[in-house]
């Protein structure tokens, strides 16, 4: 028997084979979920329809959370090949290049800070409220994924640190209004890794060599390891941790500064 033997997972936020939401889908349909995907645009929809087949998943739909209508959309489409599902992974963050160099007062505009807010937080909040009447019943669980950003002000990452604690407050609030209802809303705080979307951050190599040097396991993470993280949380052998935020970030967090 496998941790997630008999779930559904919607898996949003696959954009390449680094992506920490490719790491969580291969885990979860290691541990036995069933899976889903949606892709922001046209541009991605081959690549993770393949990403999607390798896993044994033939459902994929377009979305991109900036418009409420392809959100109500993603959940129309899966109500034609499921009457439910357990599982609601929320791997998406943006916010403009130049906002992600520099310093933060530097940097900020009001267009970048809601952009910011929109894409990589609020996102979160509607997913969650259009997925809510498939998930009625099921003891599921809803994950997204955070930086120590959100509790530290680190260099270049500016309005997305901010966006990244609206986004745990989130989760919070998530966790109350959905708790009454069986349903569990988590976050995982990742260390850095290299993928597309931290590409945009100035300073990423030196970041990663300076967790190599300083983090109690002296490396940084991998998406597997994320995956395996996200794959327990939203697992009934979680069943009872909501509202929490979980780092996985080989210990750099529990580190003092010198
Ligand atoms: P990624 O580039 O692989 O994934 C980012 C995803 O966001 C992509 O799939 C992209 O299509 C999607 N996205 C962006 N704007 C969107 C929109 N308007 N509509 C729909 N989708 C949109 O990068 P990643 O690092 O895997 O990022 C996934 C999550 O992990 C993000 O929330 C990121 O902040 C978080 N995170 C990343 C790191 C890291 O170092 N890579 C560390 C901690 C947390």
């Amino acid at each position: 028997m496998s941790m997630l033997d008999g779930k559904r997972a919607l898996i949003v936020g696959v954009a390449s084979n680094r992506s920490i939401a490719w790491g969580i889908a291969q885990a979860m349909r290691r541990e036995g979920a069933e899976l889903a995907f949606t892709y922001q645009n046209e541009r991605l929809r081959e690549r993770v329809e393949k990403f999607a087949s390798d896993l044994n998943s033939e459902i994929t739909v377009p979305c991109d959370v900036s418009t409420d209508s392809e959100i109500q959309k993603v959940f129309e489409r899966l109500d034609d090949s499921w009457d439910h599902f357990d599982i609601l992974v929320h791997s998406v963050a943006y916010a403009p290049k130049e906002q992600l160099e520099g310093g933060y007062l530097e940097s900020v505009t009001r267009e970048g800070f809601l952009m910011a807010h929109e894409i990589s937080s609020y996102s979160f909040t509607a997913l969650a409220d259009a997925a809510r009447p498939m998930m009625e019943g099921r003891q599921g669980a809803m994950l997204t994924m955070s930086y120590i950003g959100a509790v530290r002000a680190m260099p270049n990452y500016n309005v997305m640190g901010v966006a990244k604690a609206s986004l745990e407050a989130n989760v919070r609030y998530m966790a109350s209004s959905l708790g009454p209802e069986g349903i569990r809303v988590n976050a995982i705080s990742a260390g850095p890794i290299r993928t597309l979307a931290a590409s945009g951050i100035k300073g990423l190599k030196g970041f990663l060599s300076h967790v190599e040097e300083v983090s109690p396991l002296r490396r940084n993470v991998t998406i597997e390891e994320v995956g395996n993280t996200a794959a327990f949380l939203c697992s009934d052998l979680a069943s009872a941790i909501t509202g929490e935020i979980t780092y996985v970030d080989c210990g750099y967090n529990s580190e003092g500064s010198t």
